[in-house]
């Protein structure tokens, strides 16, 4: 018998609250950066089982410390969406939130992080029961506000690197549109570098009789945007992958009104450094000579937010887990492949120089369109879902702090 095998023993047990608590928690889900109840029970249940609690940066992380070996964090995403829940479950959210900008919305899960915190907190509480079958260090980390991409940056903003011992390795998951059951794996780039910009050009205003009396933004900006199409198809590799794409783009009032100035709000997602910062320069180039083509009176203003890493699996590290999870799931390990969203999770890594590991957790019956995260209608299979999460996260975790790792 393995350690996982040893430590896992403890999941039929722990089923019953894991379930309830799942339950309670994407019934009552908390937007960004206001995720104070979960953050009080995963805190609760974590002093309990006898981790050295701290709150950090509006998250939790729990330490437990077991003896000589390596230092294993795993983290997961505290934080519901402004999405109002549109699922027939009877633990659906009824809940409204106030959102920053002072506007009620209704609140749900649409993204799956009560999975992810239910899931940390279930292999937390085995790994403490167990810990005659391994040695080392556990981290159990709770961040709040991924979908701002606030979240891990807050939490090493308040500190977090030298109030807990630098890991050896890290882990995160996320529950996607997989088959319930199944473990998605992959090396290498695994989510994207997300940027997003709000670019301002400037042009002269007039009326819309004397448009020889005016720059005209609009004409400005539809020509930046048309131009800004040639970045992917002209300049970038073939093969080599890049999105730019804008998703708004804001002038004038009236038909008779030529305005001053035209905004424009740009998504870019890449998988490389190099690549990442060409499309970037490749954008503030273009959008300037147009402002000079056009003989824009000012120049344009480039804001840069909702800023992602990029997600890079490590290699080592992968192989290890991959190879864990496979020896425990067998043929329930799939590809997982590149998805093109983006997490701020590996902010938490690098800040240690600390290799880190990111893998999916199906969540929806077989042969099914799974509606996508973010949808009103995203709804995980409780079960096989919540066991799966557990287990890959203790399966991962004993790959680094096994006592008898065979
Ligand atoms: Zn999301
Ligand atoms: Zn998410």
């Amino acid at each position: 018998m393995t350690s996982a095998d040893a430590v896992l023993a403890g999941l039929d047990r722990t089923r019953g609250w894991r379930e309830d608590f799942y339950r309670d928690l994407h019934a009552h889900p908390e937007l960004s950066g206001q995720e104070s109840r979960t953050s009080a029970a995963a805190a609760a249940r974590l002093t309990a089982w006898g981790f050295d609690v701290q709150r950090v940066g509006g998250g939790v992380v729990g330490v437990l410390a077991n003896g000589p070996g390596n230092t294993v964090l795993s983290r997961a995403d505290m934080d519901a969406l402004p999405v109002t829940e549109m699922t027939e479950l009877p633990y659906a959210s009824t809940q409204t939130a106030t959102d920053e900008t002072g506007a009620t919305t209704g609140v749900s899960h649409a993204c799956g992080h009560d999975v992810h915190v239910t899931c940390l907190l279930g292999a937390a509480e085995l790994l403490a029961d167990q810990r005659q079958h391994w040695s080392g260090t556990f981290v159990a980390l709770f961040q709040p506000a991924e979908e701002t991409a606030a979240g891990a940056r807050g939490m090493l903003d308040d500190g977090l690197a030298r109030r807990i011992p630098r890991p050896d390795v890290a882990f995160a998951q996320h529950v996607l549109g997989l088959d319930a059951g199944t473990i998605g794996t992959q090396v290498g780039p695994v989510m994207s570098a997300g940027d997003s910009i709000r670019i301002t050009v400037f042009g002269k205003g007039s009326h819309g009789s004397m448009p020889h009396l005016s720059v005209d933004p609009v004409v400005l900006a539809a020509s930046i945007v048309l131009r800004l199409q040639t970045i992917v198809a002209r300049e970038t590799r073939p093969g080599e992958f890049a999105v730019v794409t804008v998703g708004s783009s804001v002038a004038g009032t009236k038909s008779n009104i030529i305005p001053d100035r035209a905004v424009l709000l740009l998504n870019v997602r890449t998988y490389d450094d190099a690549t990442r910062r060409q499309v970037l320069e490749a954008i503030e180039r273009i959008v300037r000579a147009e402002c000079d083509g056009a003989g824009s009176p000012q120049p344009p203003t480039f804001e840069y937010y909702d800023q992602y890493p990029l997600t890079h699996n490590d290699s080592g590290v992968g192989d290890r887990v991959d190879s864990a999870f496979r020896e425990h799931f067998g043929d329930q390990v799939v590809e997982l492949g590149r998805v093109t969203a983006s997490e701020d999770f590996s902010r938490i890594p690098d800040a240690f120089e600390t290799p880190y590991f990111y893998w999916g957790v199906g969540g929806f019956a077989a042969g099914t369109s799974a509606p996508p995260n973010h949808s009103p209608f995203f709804a995980p299979l409780i079960q096989p879902t919540l066991d799966t999460g557990t287990e890959a996260l203790v399966v991962a975790a004993l790959a680094y702090l096994a006592k008898d790792p065979g």
